[in-house]
């Protein structure tokens, strides 16, 4: 029987199996040799219940040329790409989130007591850095 890793083919989203050769996974759907260095990271999945999930999505499609988006959180800085969300496991309580792209600059407060998302994106009149928060009651915009 067949022992299964705990990777997804990138290419056809089959489970790949446990076995893995010169650094090669094989997938048994596909046929696709999968090198171990492009398996993406796991998500971050949180299991720990003093502990909460904030995700952010990026959306600047009408933007011709789409800059990275940075936050700074806890004194680390995270890139956020456009379609990428990206998610962080922190310990609940209240954060200063600083949004920053090209020269712009936002800067917001939020108390987290559970997983929230966040939806990034612009302001098309004014060009601001917008940040929304989406369907959350666990979380406080301060
Ligand atoms: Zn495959």
């Amino acid at each position: 029987m067949t022992e299964y890793s705990v990777h997804n083919c990138p290419n056809c989203g089959a489970k790949l199996p446990q076995e893995c050769r010169n650094g090669f996974y094989t997938c048994e759907y596909c046929g696709k040799s999968i090198r171990v260095e492009d398996i993406p990271p796991e998500d971050a999945t949180n299991t720990d219940p003093s502990k909460v999930t904030l995700t952010l999505e990026y959306d600047a499609d009408h933007y011709l040329i789409i800059p990275d988006m940075h936050l700074i959180i806890a004194g680390k800085t995270f890139t956020i790409k456009n379609h990428k969300p990206l998610s962080i496991v922190l310990d609940k309580g209240k954060y200063d989130l600083t949004f920053k792209s090209s020269i712009r600059k936002k800067k917001i407060t939020l108390d987290i007591d559970g997983d929230a998302s966040l939806q990034i994106g612009w302001n098309r009149v004014t060009g601001a850095i917008k940040v929304e928060l989406a369907q959350n009651e666990s979380v406080a915009y301060l």
